[in-house]
């Protein structure tokens, strides 16, 4: 007996194979193929989709785009690795027809196509949306934290500038009383000790000066922090570390649990996130109105009230904040808002009545009170430490009212919101092995996320239809 052997290598075969018969028919590299085939690369925004007529002759955008694709499908995302791909993958060797650029133009691809990829990111989203993989009834929103190519040592605030400024000129005063002292001692000025004191004074004060330099910064822009090799990632925290990063920000759709629009921003928080997020997926999904639901991070009244406006229907938990929860006094979702009396009755059910007007960020605030009922109430030790109490309400907080009301009749919505983000989230950084952005810049890091989230949905969509479906589909 013998195990199973090869060719030698050495050896010319009769018939030399075609590249084809080693890629199977259900093989997803055909599916990117014919997907990319099929897109309008010019109306994406794509460079040099004509070929210019002098010159070295140079790649196909649509080439470079597969090889992006693939790679991203596969965990292989920088050009240099791309490139090593391309000599000895063998599903490469077929897609881009043995094509072997070279990293810095598959680098260049990106840097300078940046804008497009999330064209071509819709363009596969609305393919799915025409295979119905969306159920076009309950978007659920999150965000996670992604590491830029930042250094947490390379990011700095206000306050750490402040920091660093005091500690060096209490460090420069101690060198400079060293020095004086120094001086004395060793009666010749200049020497060896004294000198070295005189070095590290200046460099001290040179690094005294960028951190003044970078205040000043801060200052003029108005700006919180400033990074240093990525200008654009801020420092945010990521579960219980803080980490140098950008935020995404994913609307998904719950039937298929696909990535329906995602945006890459540097805002620190949540906050304010759900209309700028959620809108634009309702419109690929092309409905007037749709469920939305995220955590209560995305808890901001005005965003609540535009998302109705734009015909989202905010699920958002309201977080239990404020000076009344952290004194465990009644909760404001404890008094009830008559509209037609403009009255709020307290625990006690005595009627609060407007008492004074004010401003909140742009809103108008109106604080509702009974200082009467107050200070006979037996329940005050309860409700208020003040003489009396007083429960504001915001210009918008119709609108919090009806997302209590919907919340309460669908309580079940924030375990499904769970169940449908954690999925994308999980593939992206587990499987995919996206804990890092690789490129620089908001906008290059745009293009990066922008096919991380098309290959997700390819994944998925491969898996939920398989690859005849999807090729059907692609080439009708
Ligand atoms: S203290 Fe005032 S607001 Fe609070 S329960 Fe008593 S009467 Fe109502």
């Amino acid at each position: 007996m013998t195990h199973i052997s090869g060719f030698e290598r050495s050896q010319l075969l009769l018939l030399p194979e075609a590249i084809d018969d080693y890629v199977g028919l259900d093989n997803p590299v055909r599916f990117i193929d014919a997907f990319v085939d099929g897109l309008d690369l010019g109306k994406a925004g794509f460079a040099r989709v004509e070929p210019k007529a002098t010159g070295r002759p140079g790649y196909a955008p649509g080439d470079l785009l597969k090889l992006y694709i693939y790679g991203y499908l596969n965990r292989v995302r920088s050009s240099r690795r791309l490139e090593a791909e391309c000599y000895r993958n063998i599903e490469l060797i077929w897609l881009l027809r043995t094509l072997k650029p070279d990293f810095k133009t598959i680098a260049d691809f990106r840097a300078d196509n940046r804008a497009a990829f999330k064209a071509v990111f819709r363009a596969f989203t609305l393919l799915c949306k025409r295979l119905d993989l969306f159920g076009r009834e309950l978007l659920a929103v999150d965000g996670t934290r992604i590491k830029a190519v930042n250094n947490k040592d390379r990011n700095f605030t206000r306050n750490s500038l402040d920091k660093f400024i005091k500690a060096a000129d209490e460090r420069l005063a101690d060198y400079l009383e060293r020095l004086d002292q120094g001086d004395a001692a060793e009666k010749t000025p200049g020497g060896a000790r004294v000198k070295n004191l005189a070095e590290k004074i200046e460099a001290l004060r040179d690094k005294r000066g960028r951190y003044d330099a970078m205040l000043k910064d801060l200052e003029r822009t108005g700006e919180d922090q400033i990074s240093l090799t990525d200008p654009d990632s801020r420092a945010m925290a990521a579960h219980t570390r803080v980490a140098v990063g950008y935020n995404i920000q994913i609307a998904v759709d719950a039937k298929s649990k696909l990535i329906v629009d995602q945006q890459v921003t540097n805002q620190v928080v949540d906050m304010g996130l759900l209309q700028e997020t959620a809108e634009p997926a309702r419109e690929i999904l092309d409905v007037e109105k749709i469920d939305v639901v995220a955590d209560k991070g995305y808890f901001r009244t005005e965003d609540i009230a535009a998302c109705e406006k734009a015909g989202l229907m905010p699920h958002v938990p309201k977080p239990q904040r404020g000076s009344s929860v952290s004194n465990g006094f009644f909760r404001k979702d404890e008094f009830r808002y008559d509209p037609e009396r403009d009255a709020y009755t307290c625990p006690a059910g005595h009627e609060l009545k407007p008492i004074r007007h004010g401003k909140l960020r742009e809103m108008t605030k109106i604080d509702y009170a009974n200082a009467e009922a107050c200070r006979a109430c037996p329940l005050r030790s309860r409700c208020t430490d003040a003489s009396y109490r007083a429960v504001s309400r915001l210009e918008h907080e119709d609108a919090l009212d009806r997302m209590a009301a919907r919340l309460k009749a669908r309580p079940e919505i924030l375990d499904r919101r769970r169940e449908i983000v954690e999925h994308p989230f999980g593939m992206i950084k587990q499987w995919m092995n996206q804990g890092a952005f690789l490129t620089r810049g908001l906008e290059k890091v745009r293009a990066e996320f922008s096919l991380t989230a098309l290959v997700y949905n390819l994944r998925r969509a491969l898996n939920i239809l398989g690859m005849d479906k999807m090729m059907e589909a692609v080439r009708a």
